[in-house]
C-alpha cells in the first residue's frame, strides 16, 4: 500500500496521512487533493510510505488535482521547513500561504502562460561611480553564498549596483530574486528594471495583483522563464530552480515582517534562502536595521558603503533643527519653514512637509466636559477625517459621522486638537492660494493607480507643495525637491519601544534623503523642541554609523536584540482577566526545560484593546538563539495541550519587532 504524508493549512503541527491508490506515481512535492473535515482541501506531500500508524479502515485517499504543476521543488520545501521550525509555525501553513491562490484551491483550471513583454530600452546606462563599480565588483566576485550589507547614503545609487549585479547573473542564464518593502515602491523600480533589461523577462509579485497575474508570474519563476523576479515579502518563497542572486532594497524596513498568519521575517528568510541555495545576498539601506549593522561589524556580513551621492553636483542636505521652544508656531509652521517654501516657489522649486499622521487632527474634543473621540472598540482615539467628515479607527476601521455637538454633555463649541496632514494642506492652501498642494498619505493613494498619478504629477513637476507620510519618505527621486520640512518628529523621541528611536531616526533620513539629489543643493529644516536629542545631532552629521554604535551600546547594555533572542505569546480575550490567566498558567507549563530562558511577567500590550479584544502578552528571552530555538516547541506543545477557555486565541511570535 502506498501512504503519501501531507502536509495541510491547518492549525496544527503535524503530517496527515492518506492512501494513494491512483495508477500514476505519487512523489515528495507534489500537491494533492485530499478529504478533511466536511470538505477537500489541497496538501503537499511531505513523504511517501507504505506504513502508516492510522488504521487501515481509517485511512482516506488522496487525488491528483487537475493541473500540470510539477511536485514543488525540494528547496523550497527546505526553506519551509526551516521556516516552520524557526517561527514555530505549522509546516503546511508555511507552505500554502506562499502559493498563489489558485494553486491552494482543489477546483480550479490550471492556467500556464506568459506574458511576452516588449519595452522601452533605457536611453543611456550612467556609468557607474568608483564606490559603484568596487560594490559591483565585490558581490560578482562572490563564490557562493555571501551575505553584504550595502550601506549607501539617500541618493548614492544602491539600486544601480543591484542591477548592474543582476545584469551579470542574467547574463550568466541565471534568475535574480529582488525584494521590496511596499507595493508603493515596486512601480518606480519596476518601469526601471523594465527598461534597463528589454530581453529579459521580469515579473512582479504583490499582494495588489490580481490573482490570476500573481499565479503566472509565480509560474514563470517556477519554470525558470522569468529571468528577475520583483517582489515584496510573500515574493520570498517562489521557487526559482536557477536562482543566482537574492536582494533586499531598504532591508530595515518593518513591512518585511509579516504580522499575522505565520509570522516571518522575509529579510531572515532571504538570507536563509541564500545560503541554503548557496548564492550572494545583498541587503541595502541607508539606515540598515541595527540587527544586520552588527552582523556586518562583527564580520558575520560583508559591508560595502556608497558614501558619496551618484548626481556629481548633488551633496548631502544641509539639516537645520527649528527650536519650537523659541520659534512660535502658527497653525505647526515656524517662521523659518514658511519663509523657506517661500523661497522655493519664487524659485519653481517643490517643498515637501512630512507629518507622519494622516486625517485632519488626530482627536476630537469638547473642552467642556473633557469628552474625547474614542474608539469604542480600542484603546485609541477616533481620528477627525473632514475630507468626508468621519471620524476614524486606524486601528480597527471603525467609523462614525462628526457629531455636531458634544455626545456626552450637548456642548456645540467641539473642537479638532493636534494635526494632521489634511490639516496642513489645508493652511498651506489658504497660505499660499497660487501653489499647487499635493497630499500623498494612504487616504488619498488608496490604490496603486492613484498613487501612481500622483507620482508622475509630483515628477511632472505639476505640485509645488508635497504633504505627506512616510509614503512619501523613500525610495523616490523628485528632481526639482529641494526643500523638506519636518513636523511632529518629537512624539516618537520618548516612545517606551527600544526600537523607536531606531524607526524615527531611519524615517527622518530617509525622508531628508528627498530633499537635493539632483543638481539643486537640499535643504531639510525639523522643527523640534529638543534640539539638543543625540539622535538630531547625529542627524545633522549624517552620521549613521555613530548613532548605530551609540544605539547598540544601549542595547548591549540593556540586554536588548540583537544581544538577545526573544518571542512573545500573545493572547487575546474579551476580557483582560482571562487572557492574563491563559498566559500566566502558560508561564508554568515546560518548567524543566528552560534553563538560559529569562521569562518576563505576563503584561497587557500596549494597545491593550483592539476590536473589542483584550490583549495581552509574556516575553521570554535568551541569550543563545539555540536555547530559545530548544525551548520553544517544547513550550508551544505544553500551552497547546492547555484547556483553552472560549474565544480565547494565542499565538507565538519569534524575533518580534512589535510590543
Ligand atoms: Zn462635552
Ligand atoms: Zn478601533
Amino acid at each position: 500500500m502506498v501512504i503519501v504524508r501531507v502536509a495541510l493549512a491547518v492549525p496544527l503541527h503535524r503530517l496527515f496521512d492518506y492512501r494513494w491508490l491512483e495508477s500514476s506515481p505519487v512523489g515528495v512535492g507534489q500537491r494533492v487533493r485530499v478529504p478533511f473535515g466536511k470538505g477537500e482541501r489541497v496538501g503537499v506531500v511531505i513523504a511517501v510510505t507504505a506504513q502508516s500508524e492510522v488504521p487501515e479502515a481509517q485511512l482516506k485517499d488522496a487525488c491528483l488535482l487537475d493541473d500540470d504543476l510539477p511536485p514543488l521543488p525540494g528547496d523550497f520545501l527546505r526553506l519551509c521547513e526551516f521556516v516552520s521550525t524557526y517561527y514555530q509555525a505549522p509546516l503546511g501553513e508555511v507552505m500554502l500561504q506562499a502559493l498563489p491562490a489558485g494553486l491552494r484551491r482543489t477546483r480550479t483550471p490550471h492556467r500556464r502562460c506568459i506574458k511576452a513583454s516588449t519595452h522601452q530600452a533605457q536611453g543611456s546606462v550612467p556609468a557607474p561611480t568608483p564606490e559603484q563599480a568596487a560594490a559591483v565588483a565585490e558581490i560578482l566576485g562572490a563564490q557562493g553564498y555571501v551575505p553584504f550589507l550595502l550601506h549607501g547614503v539617500t541618493g548614492s545609487g544602491k539600486t544601480e549596483v543591484y542591477l548592474r549585479a543582476v545584469e551579470r547573473i542574467i547574463d550568466l542564464g541565471q534568475q535574480a530574486l529582488i525584494l521590496v518593502p511596499e507595493i508603493n515602491l515596486t512601480p518606480q523600480l519596476e518601469a526601471r528594471v523594465r527598461a534597463r533589461f528589454p530581453a529579459a523577462r521580469v515579473v512582479a509579485l504583490h499582494s495588489e495583483m490580481g490573482e490570476a497575474a500573481r499565479e503566472r508570474n509565480w509560474c514563470a519563476a517556477f519554470a525558470g522563464e522569468a529571468d528577475i523576479v520583483l517582489g515584496t515579502r510573500l515574493a520570498v518563497f517562489t521557487p526559482m530552480p536557477a536562482l543566482g542572486l537574492v536582494v533586499v532594497d531598504e532591508e530595515h524596513d518593518a513591512s518585511f515582517k509579516q504580522q499575522d498568519g505565520v509570522r516571518y521575517s522575509a529579510r531572515d528568510v532571504a538570507v536563509m534562502r541564500a545560503s541554503m541555495a548557496g548564492v550572494p545576498v545583498v541587503l541595502g539601506s541607508a539606515t540598515p536595521s541595527l540587527e544586520s549593522w552588527s552582523n556586518a561589524v562583527q564580520g558575520r556580513y560583508r559591508k560595502l558603503n556608497l558614501t558619496r551621492r551618484a548626481h556629481e553636483e548633488a551633496s548631502l542636505p544641509a539639516v537645520t533643527l527649528i527650536d519650537t521652544r523659541r520659534a512660535p508656531l502658527v497653525e505647526g509652521f515656524s517662521e523659518r519653514l514658511v519663509a523657506a517654501i517661500e523661497t522655493r516657489l519664487e524659485r519653481g522649486e517643490q517643498s515637501l512637509i512630512f507629518l507622519n499622521r494622516r486625517g485632519y487632527a488626530p482627536v476630537l474634543a469638547c473642552g467642556a466636559c473633557g469628552w474625547v473621540s474614542r474608539c469604542r472598540r480600542c484603546a485609541a482615539n477616533l481620528v477627525l477625517h473632514l475630507a468626508d467628515r468621519r471620524l476614524r479607527c486606524h486601528h480597527c476601521g471603525f467609523e462614525a459621522s462628526v457629531p455636531v455637538a458634544c455626545p456626552t454633555c450637548g456642548n456645540q463649541d467641539i473642537h479638532p486638537f493636534g494635526r494632521g496632514t489634511q490639516r496642513l494642506e489645508q493652511w498651506l492652501c489658504e497660505r499660499f492660494p497660487a501653489a499647487n498642494v499635493l497630499r500623498v498619505d494612504r487616504d488619498s493613494a488608496k490604490r496603486r493607480t492613484q498613487w501612481e498619478a500622483m507620482l508622475a504629477r509630483i515628477q511632472a513637476g505639476d505640485a509645488d507643495i508635497l504633504v505627506g507620510t512616510q509614503m512619501l519618505a523613500k525610495g523616490h527621486d523628485f528632481p526639482k525637491l529641494t526643500l523638506v520640512g519636518v513636523l511632529g518628529a518629537d512624539a516618537a523621541l520618548f516612545a517606551a519601544d527600544c526600537r523607536a528611536s531606531e524607526r524615527l531616526f531611519a524615517q527622518l533620513m530617509q525622508v531628508a534623503g528627498r530633499a537635493g539629489r539632483a543638481s539643486h543643493p537640499g535643504e531639510v529644516l525639523i522643527q523640534t523642541q529638543y534640539p539638543d536629542q543625540p539622535l538630531f545631532r547625529a542627524l545633522q552629521a549624517h552620521d549613521y554609523p555613530g548613532f548605530a554604535e551609540a544605539l547598540l551600546r544601549e542595547r548591549a547594555q540593556a540586554g536588548f536584540p540583537p544581544y538577545a533572542y526573544q518571542a512573545i505569546l500573545r493572547a487575546e480575550h474579551p476580557e483582560m482577566a482571562t487572557a492574563l490567566a491563559f498566559l500566566n498558567a502558560a508561564a508554568g507549563l515546560a518548567e524543566a526545560d528552560r534553563s538560559g530562558i529569562t521569562f518576563y511577567d505576563a503584561v497587557p500590550m500596549r494597545m491593550a484593546r483592539l476590536a473589542s479584544l483584550e490583549r495581552a502578552q509574556i516575553l521570554v528571552e535568551s541569550v543563545s538563539r539555540r536555547a530559545l530555538q530548544a525551548f520553544l516547541p517544547v513550550w508551544r506543545e505544553a500551552i497547546a495541550a492547555l484547556r483553552m477557555p472560549s474565544r480565547l486565541r494565542w499565538h507565538l511570535e519569534v524575533d518580534p519587532l512589535e510590543f
